[in-house]
């Protein structure tokens, strides 16, 4: 239900009032104590939703300007306006809104704009009719800052609420459970518009990156959770709060990026002004949306599809998961089945676990018609391949089908041979997909480990930074650096990835002792790079420690020197290992020092803990008890940090066991849980556990020492697993490194 609303707000006259309507009057007034109040007026809104209803009142500063005869004002505190820190939101505020308008064909219905920075926000931001508001760090580039990722996140966050004006505010859904509708477009939308105003950064494999990649994570272990969510389910007392999830927005997004893609952005647009019109200051629902698009399908003869909207979309928004297709290159034979898992297997739902799958493909690089899956399983000869080795096609072209691609062993192989040929073959986000689809697929039982070993073989000739950000991190997952490096496993992994990676790693390690600032309009570069060499450098890499200890000697000798802000921590972390008590020291007053900005002071706080000397380590951590300096959150997050190292570990154990009493006193039971994360990578024998469970057994309750005991029973059986996982890694290591 929506409703029109009327606004007076009494404040403090030092205070300006603002609201989702202009003031329509300023007035004074005088309470019962002789005190003068300002009394602001604000015109009637339109109809609209109780939830966007807003008021700020605030001392601080703005900018204006006027795009298309309408005020758009930004608000913050006056030191960040004064420093042009929202000029940049100022800049590409307006042209957002035009864009979106002429896309929509629709008329942004407010006389009025306000962007307010907030310096305490719990969410990202809120997009209030006519009064956005925004944690400070979402809407705030200032001009020192000079990276492109940066201004990427501000002009995400602001076109996503911009998007919001029409998908959420003039049309609204109906209710929570097809709250998709509001955000899944608002998250598609924030790529369009973004691009818009920062063209340079590649928009689908940023959207693979923060949307589809990290959303298909998450369903391939995923609970039942569909998009669009049956009304009786939400009502009650089901919390609507559990609904903003990444489910709502990034699988909401992707199934629009999908539909975008097979409708054709033409028809696909022409379909939502017609919904936009239609519910204008009003509410709809999933089923309304289908109508529309319908509606504009019906009326032309240029898209063809194999069943109507309805059918085609409600197995995407109302079943969980998504399918994995099984591609026979020798036949054209594709089949689909849920992503995943055996704990699934009889879960049917009426949709008997299938999707109208829209498969867009590309045969020796040109694309081809779509094809669509509307069966378990169906043979489309054109798609059969020839024996010649140079004859390929991929599925899944640019990304745009939300689901995962198997094809078997010996098709990869070829694959994997055409890269070590010519990667360029794949465009980028091919590479991406086949990666990150081969890897995943092994740890779901669906492919052999060897096989998606097999397609990092040409890595030698792969310098897109992103690619190397997914192969590194699926052979050399963060939280598994301490097991690894206690296996045979290390020095062969070295020996295979350290010659490949020389070219792309001396490039970059050019530019950062060269010129960093050539890099400020790179969004994967300056997303990426630290990754390349933290794992460049922890593979031992001579010329990556010899890089952080001279860029850190360096930073010693003239701190007003900055080290780019995109490497800085894996500078720091190495400067701190590979130096002594003096580069320590250093790191530890530079974290005293008035000038350090929370930024600053968080990386130092993590380098410190990188020092490969015990007895450093442990004067550190009695700083964490002892020390009026550090707040209880610091001493937490130094533990979990140590207890993921090597060195740190054992440190923390004996810190832990120790200090105990003291440490409870301070802050509960968190240190044992952040010890307990790091000693689970350990164990492997119901001995160990036992040894820990003494410790455990007192100083926790019965019902907590139960959940450890079973947390370290399954960590024992992971490891487990890890090991023979491991085994077989080694093994292909060695069959394969000296190719
Ligand atoms: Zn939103």
């Amino acid at each position: 239900m929506k409703a029109t609303f009327n606004i007076r707000i009494v404040h403090d006259p030092s205070y300006v009032a603002l609201s989702n309507m202009p003031a329509i009057g300023v007035s004074e007034m005088k309470d019962e104590n002789g005190s003068i109040w300002t009394v602001t007026t604000f015109d009637t809104t339109p109809k609209m939703s109780t939830y966007i209803t807003a008021f700020v009142v605030c001392d601080f500063d703005h900018v204006t300007v006027t795009e298309r005869g309408k005020e758009i004002r930004i608000w913050a505190r006056k030191e960040a306006v004064e420093k042009g820190c929202v000029d940049y939101a100022l800049n590409i505020t307006g042209p957002i809104f035009s864009f979106l308008e002429d896309l929509f064909n629709i008329s942004y219905p407010l006389p009025k704009t306000d962007l307010v920075a907030l310096p305490d926000f719990g969410a990202g931001a809120m997009e209030n009719w006519g009064l956005m508001t925004f944690r400070e760090s979402s809407l705030i580039y200032c001009p020192t800052e000079n990276l492109i990722n940066r201004k990427a996140f501000v002009s995400l966050i602001v076109s996503h609420e911009i998007g919001h004006q029409w998908f959420g505010n003039l049309v609204t859904m109906s209710w929570w459970n097809d709250l998709w509708l509001n955000e899944g477009f608002a998250s598609y939308f924030e790529y369009i518009g973004a691009k818009y105003v920062e063209p340079k950064p590649p928009l689908d494999r940023m959207f693979y990156e923060s949307v589809l990649q990290p959303v298909l994570r998450v369903e391939d272990a995923m609970s039942d959770r569909s998009l669009s969510q049956k009304e009786e389910k939400v009502k009650g007392t089901f919390l609507p709060d559990s609904l903003f999830d990444i489910v709502t927005y990034s699988k909401g997004a992707s199934i629009i990026w999908m539909l975008s893609s097979f409708l054709t952005e033409r028809l696909f647009l022409k379909a939502l002004n017609s919904y936009l019109k239609a519910f204008s200051f009003s509410s709809a629902n999933q089923d309304d949306l289908w109508t529309h698009i319908q509606m504009v399908i019906d009326a032309q003869d240029e898209v063809q599809l194999p069943a109507s909207v309805k059918n085609i979309m409600d197995p995407w928004t109302c079943q969980d998961g998504f399918p994995v297709l099984t591609f026979d290159p020798s036949t054209g034979t594709i089949s689909q089945e849920q992503f995943h898992n055996i704990r699934k297997k009889d879960n049917t739902t009426s949709y008997n676990n299938t999707w109208i799958v829209p498969i867009t493909w590309v045969r020796n690089g040109s694309s081809q018609p779509i094809v669509w899956l509307d069966e378990t399983s169906k043979m489309f000869p054109e798609m059969q391949i020839s024996s010649s080795e140079h004859d390929w096609i991929l599925l899944n072209m640019n990304l745009s089908g939300y689901y995962r691609v198997n094809y078997n062993s010996s098709y990869l192989k070829r694959i994997g041979k055409l890269l070590e040929n010519n990667p360029e073959v794949f465009p980028v986000v091919n590479r991406l997909q086949l990666i990150d689809d081969a890897f995943s697929l092994t740890e779901s039982g669906y492919l052999e480990i060897e096989s998606a070993l097999d397609l990092t073989k040409y890595l030698a000739k792969e310098n897109d930074i992103f690619v190397w950000y997914i192969i590194l991190s699926n052979l050399m997952p963060n939280d598994l650096e301490c097991t690894l490096k206690d296996y045979e496993i290390y020095p062969l992994l070295k020996k295979y990835l350290i010659k490949k990676m020389l070219p792309v790693y001396h490039y970059y390690a050019g530019i950062i002792r060269q010129n960093a600032d050539v890099l400020a309009d790179d969004y994967f570069a300056e997303t990426y790079l630290e990754h390349l060499l933290r794992k460049a450098c922890w593979l031992g890499l001579q010329d990556c420690l010899d890089l952080c200890s001279e860029l850190y000697a360096k930073w010693m000798d003239n701190p007003k020197d900055q080290i780019p802000a995109f490497v800085r921590r894996t500078i720091f972390c190495y400067g701190i290992a590979m130096g002594s008590d003096k580069e320590w020291e250093f790191a530890w007053e530079m974290y005293h020092h008035d000038n350090s900005t929370t930024d600053d002071k968080d990386i130092l706080l993590y380098a410190m803990g990188c020092t490969r000397e015990s007895w450093l380590l442990h004067r550190y951590m009695e700083s964490g008890v002892n020390g009026s300096l550090f707040s209880s959150n610091n001493t937490i997050f130094l533990i979990y940090n140590l207890a993921a190292t090597d060195t740190g570990l054992r440190i923390i154990w004996k810190f832990v066991t120790e200090n105990w009493p003291l440490l409870q006193e301070r802050f509960g039971n968190a240190p044992l849980y952040a010890v307990l994360n790091g000693m689970e990578r350990l164990v492997n024998t119901d001995l160990q556990i036992q040894e820990l469970q003494l410790f455990y057994n007192a100083t926790l309750e019965e019902n907590e020492r139960i959940s450890t005991t079973t947390r370290l029973q399954s960590a024992k059986l992971e490891n487990k697993e890890k090991a023979k996982l491991i085994a077989r890694v080694t093994d292909w290591l060695q069959k394969n490194i000296d190719d």
